[in-house]
């Protein structure tokens, strides 16, 4: 969904996490926690990510539009890049399963602060601020690998699959649970399954229509023909 915007793709058959599998302790909370150069380096990656000021791309504002124009729309997102909110998106329709990396919270007294301020004092030269109000470590309000998902989102994300009509799952490849078996409770339910993915995913035969071509063109066409009944 967002790559188009410059967000890196982390799992695609390009992401990150393939090209260089050591990044992976960057998001890793036990990593993160025990070693100051997996933080400092941690940082420079979000400092890399949003000095480019990702934009809202097609697909966003499509997803904005369609929800404007009166089609109750919910987004459950494992993306953490805010991009929905930003294309128009009421926040809280947005369910964002992996958290959201514009916020920062302190891992010592759960204080909430943005990331612009932390980024701030890494370009200051503190390449692993502290919470000012404890001096515990602060990371990204992101769900690293081996944290759990928030349960109220996940439950709000099981209650939006199961309540649909139309379920499009877009840009994955639907392999990370429990997010991936959103698709097929809702299929279940009896929703629509549409998903929209360059590859194959193991939901491909519960799904009502399979598009293969970009996000970036499909999506937005995909949902104006919604739009449209
Ligand atoms: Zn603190």
């Amino acid at each position: 969904m967002s790559t188009d915007s410059g967000i890196p793709d982390y799992r695609g058959p390009q992401g990150l996490w393939r090209r260089e599998p050591d990044a992976e302790k960057l998001v890793t909370y036990e990593y993160y926690m025990a070693d100051p150069e997996i933080r400092r380096r941690s940082w420079l990656m979000r400092a890399e990510v949003w000095a480019a000021a990702p934009r809202p791309n097609a697909a966003h504002r499509a997803v904005a539009e369609l929800e404007r124009g009166g089609t109750p729309v919910r987004v459950v997102t494992q993306n953490v890049d805010g991009l929905h909110q930003l294309a128009g998106m009421p926040a809280r329709k947005v369910f964002e399963l992996h958290g959201s990396a514009r916020s920062v919270v302190c891992t010592g007294c759960n204080a909430r602060t943005g990331l612009e301020e932390a980024l701030a004092r890494v370009s200051a030269g503190e390449p692993d601020p502290a919470c000012l109000a404890c001096g515990g470590i602060l990371k990204t309000a992101t769900v690293m690998f081996g944290e759990r998902l928030d349960p109220e989102v996940l439950a709000q994300s099981v209650a939006v699959a199961k309540g649909c009509q139309v379920f499009i799952a877009v840009g994955t490849t639907l392999q990370v649970q429990p997010a991936a078996s959103l698709a097929g409770m809702a299929a279940e339910a009896g929703a629509r399954l549409i998903i929209v993915n360059a590859e194959e995913t193991p939901y491909d035969a519960l799904a009502d229509e399979i598009v293969r071509e970009p996000i970036g063109t499909a999506l937005p066409a995909l949902l104006s023909r919604i739009a449209a009944g």
